[in-house]
């Protein structure tokens, strides 16, 4: 990394200015602030001070209305439609002259200009000087989280309406985009996710909801350097912001994190020192997953990608006094060097190409003291990424991939001829010598996207550090489930530009779709709350009608009439650390499980995936049976296997020979017997794959993904996996949708009835002794260091229960449906683990 140019910029925050005439003048960001008084005040739009109660959507809309009404410095607009038909409002705040619709034009062209690699240096300085830096502040993409909205607003009206030196230089250097709340519908809500059940600070790679999708339009028009992303957090003291917690993701600029680290983390350092307000850094909040607020904005926009989270338990005045400072705090960073951020920021879109060019990857490093980087990025050279476009079968997968990475401004050519490529390596698999046909998709790395091209296209994530926040896959060709590969030759094939592909739509629904049924099991959890959001999205997206039937309606009759029934994730039977709980197979009683069972007898469909399967086991509907992946020594905070397609099952009808299951180190299922039409090739054979982190995943080897079996006249597909996981799985999707429109499989051969009514005993006994870990902390060490890592637990006074196999101690921490930043312990762990010399394999929070 190149620390010493961030070391420069970082002590240029003191002196440095864009107004080459105030350059002598010193000005504390933090002085006394003098009003013009134009602009309405937030009391008079809302009869209350910004700070002393949370506003709602309505009162934040109006008073950026008002401001963008009182002000010249301020237009505004909208960037989407929430899921429930909210406005997601933004302010552009800036010198009058920059935000009229010329002024905006101007700075979206100059900006262009810095972001394209053959912009000489000194045109950039030119730029540098005369244009400005483009600021984001985000906030309250989880509802719950309200407190950055309002600190977001009173930035807005402090800009609109300030003229001393502290906001005129913010002026002068910057225009700022500010979108007080990307979840209007949470934040309504009192929710985390949005109204279909998302996490939307995992959306923004996939882009599935349209809030995240019109965000990243807007970010586009508007490419910023910096992007906050305000949050609120469940831990009992303080406020985070970075320096993060690694790991980091390895093509995330180095002049990002220096940026982040170096410029922006020491200014807030100061200005809380100064205030004696703690803080932390480092712990916790990661910079790896590709579908956050920060990764996004750094790896796909160059920019300073920040994460912000004040802690919930403070009062509401304190809350938005700290989000207030951090937010002032990086803006006036960034003025202070917004000439060096400018050049720095074109210098690093000229690096990605070269980069790209030479078909180098970024290394792996590790940023927080202490930490050694546990695995390299492989020494390989990556010149472009093919994508195969010869399967008419996935017309639409292709199309739609191409498209997403069109819409974050990457170049995609397709070869002008049949083209032999030596050194063509396919997604898990050695390389070797091909013809491509035209009309292959190719995807060079020789561009100033680079880093977002490997980001989505890469074979592996090559995580450095085995702490997890979040999962550790999501290669865009493995997630469609298309053909793809990469190769390092220096031979340029001959190419044509491809221009913006159109969406591909969705495929039409057969003429007599069947009537569907849906089984929400635990909506109180997240589990629940996100794999029943996720079909409900999915299935409108399909337009394909459902009904919702509790585990009452299913005793009284309800699946009456119903064709299918869909069960997704949720919690089926009884977890230890959930005493007292609700669970599928309770809620159900004796009456809802004969109703289940009758019901499938009689001819119904049951589809179940992960506990949904577990159910159809429990309520003896299926052969399948599971084992709690920690007892057979596998961890994964979530991974893509690659699995083998049994291409005469109409489950399989579409897909070709493989697809690769999003798989997060739950169970391992197999079949008894019954068709496993998706099974995982036994570990060894050269079709087993596996891309993202999972430690002792062999163990997976050789077992079912997907066992389909006739009951009686029915069916029950059980599922041991997520086929829709943040509904970005869209090879597994098809998978599920056959299962749901499909037809029935021809069964021949098949097992007597005796058999596989003993099977499915079995099965029940198996499903009802699950000790399953429902919503834990996971945190693998090995055997030697169990002993340290329980007192490390027992002394944070943190409920766990241990597992132990193949040499590893998986100690599972009661986390009762939270996500890792609602864990007010979460912080602390990590660095107590390594304090104590604890050999941790992996930590995922949930
Ligand atoms: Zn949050």
């Amino acid at each position: 990394m190149r620390h010493l140019i961030a070391l420069a910029l970082a002590a240029g925050v003191l002196t440095a200015t864009a107004a080459p005439a105030a350059a002598q003048e010193p000005c504390d960001p933090f002085g006394p602030a003098q009003f013009a008084g134009g602009v309405p005040t937030p009391k008079q739009v809302l009869g209350f001070d910004l700070g002393t109660k949370d506003v709602t959507t309505a009162q934040s809309d109006a008073l950026l209305l008002s401001v963008d009404r009182g002000s010249d410095r301020v237009t505004s607009g909208i960037a989407a439609q929430s899921v429930q038909d909210r406005p997601l409002r933004y302010a552009i705040v800036g010198r009058p002259d920059r935000v009229n619709a010329a002024g905006l034009q101007a700075v979206r062209a100059a900006t262009a200009e810095l972001m394209d690699p053959d912009t000489t240096a000194e045109r950039t300085e030119d730029i540098a000087a005369a244009h400005p830096a483009i600021l984001w502040i985000a906030g309250n993409v989880h509802g719950g989280e309200e407190s950055g909205t309002d600190a977001a607003l009173r930035v807005l009206w402090e800009l609109a309406d300030r003229v001393d030196c502290a906001a005129q230089r913010i002026l002068d250097a910057a225009v700022v985009v500010i979108l007080p709340t990307q979840n209007p519908d949470g934040r309504e809500a009192d929710t985390r996710r949005n109204a279909y059940g998302f996490d939307m600070n995992r959306d923004w790679f996939a882009r599935t909801q349209p809030e995240t999708d019109g965000k990243l339009e807007l970010l586009r028009d508007y490419p910023p350097v910096l992007f906050i992303d305000a949050h609120e957090m469940g831990n009992t003291a303080g406020y985070f912001f970075p320096p993060n917690a690694d790991p980091i993701y390895h093509e995330i600029s180095d002049r990002a994190v220096d940026w982040i680290n170096e410029l922006y983390g020491p200014a807030m350092q100061d200005v809380f020192d100064a205030r004696r307000i703690p803080y932390f850094n480092y712990a916790s909040y990661d910079l790896f997953y590709m579908g956050y607020g920060d990764t996004v904005p750094a790896t796909g926009f160059g920019a300073a990608g920040m994460t912000f989270e004040k802690t919930q338990s403070d009062p509401t005045h304190k809350r938005v006094l700290e989000q207030y400072l951090t937010q002032w705090t990086s803006l006036s960073a960034a003025a202070a060097s917004k000439e060096p951020i400018l050049t720095g920021w074109h210098d690093s879109w000229v690096a990605a190409r070269q980069q790209g060019r030479d078909g180098q990857l970024e290394r792996n490093e590790v940023v927080q003291p202490g930490n050694t980087v546990q695995r390299e990025v492989p020494d390989i050279t990556v010149r472009r990424y093919f994508i195969r476009a010869d399967d008419a079968a996935k017309e639409a997968e292709v199309q739609a991939l191409v498209r997403r990475l069109q819409r974050m401004d990457v170049e995609v050519e397709e070869l002008e001829a049949d083209t032999e490529v030596r050194d063509y390596t396919p997604y898990g698999r050695a390389a070797r010598a091909v013809t491509l046909p035209k009309g292959t998709y190719v995807v060079s790395m020789g561009q100033r996207q680079k880093h977002w091209v490997q980001a989505m296209l890469h074979e592996d994530t090559y995580t450095p550090f085995p702490y997890f926040y979040d999962v550790t896959a999501w290669s865009l060709p493995l997630l469609f489930d298309v053909e793809g590969g990469y190769s390092g030759s220096a031979v340029e094939p001959a190419t044509d530009p491809v221009g913006q592909l159109s969406d591909p739509g969705v495929a039409p629904l057969p003429a007599d779709p069947p009537s569907v049924a849906l089984y929400s099991m635990s909506p109180q959890f997240s589990r629940g709350i996100e794999s029943s959001g996720w079909l409900r999205w999915l299935l409108d997206h399909w337009g394909l009608g459902f009904r919702d039937v509790t585990a009452a309606e299913i005793a009284a009759g309800g699946l009456e009439g119903a064709d299918v029934l869909l069960v997704p994730d949720g919690y089926a039977t009884r977890d230890p650390s959930f005493k007292g709980d609700p669970y599928g197979l309770k809620d159900l009683g004796p009456d809802g499980r004969r109703a289940i069972r009758d019901w499938v007898q009689g001819g119904g469909r049951y589809v179940g995936w992960l506990d949904g399967a577990v159910l159809a086991a429990a309520v003896g509907i299926s052969s399948a049976t599971f084992e709690d992946a920690e007892r057979l020594g596998i961890s994964s905070p979530g991974s893509l296997v690659r699995t083998a397609v049994d291409g005469g099952s109409p489950l399989g009808a579409g897909t070709g020979p493989f697809a690769y299951s999003f798989w997060d180190s739950r169970y391992v299922m197999r079949a008894n017997g019954a068709a496993a039409p998706l099974r995982f090739p036994a570990a060894g054979d050269e079709d087993f794959f596996v891309s993202g982190y999972a430690d002792g995943i062999a163990a997976l080897g050789g077992s079912a993904a997907v066992v389909d079996e006739r009951v009686g006249s029915g069916r029950t597909v059980a599922f041991g996996f997520e086929p829709n996981f943040r509904a970005f799985t869209d090879g597994t999707q098809r998978v599920l949708r056959n299962a749901i429109l499909g037809p029935d499989p021809v069964t021949a051969g098949a097992a007597s009835a005796r058999v596989r009514s003993a099977a499915r005993v079995r099965a029940r006994r198996s499903a009802l002794a699950l000790r399953s870990a429902h919503s834990v902390a996971r945190l693998v060490v090995a055997a030697r260091g169990e002993r340290a890592a329980r007192r490390v637990l027992r002394r944070a006074g943190l409920r766990h229960r241990v597992v132990r196999a193949r040499g590893r101690s998986t100690l599972l921490i009661a986390a009762r449906g939270r996500s890792g930043d609602e864990l007010p312990w979460a912080r602390g762990l990590a660095v107590a683990l390594r304090r104590a010399h604890v050999p941790v394999v992996m930590l995922r929070v949930p």
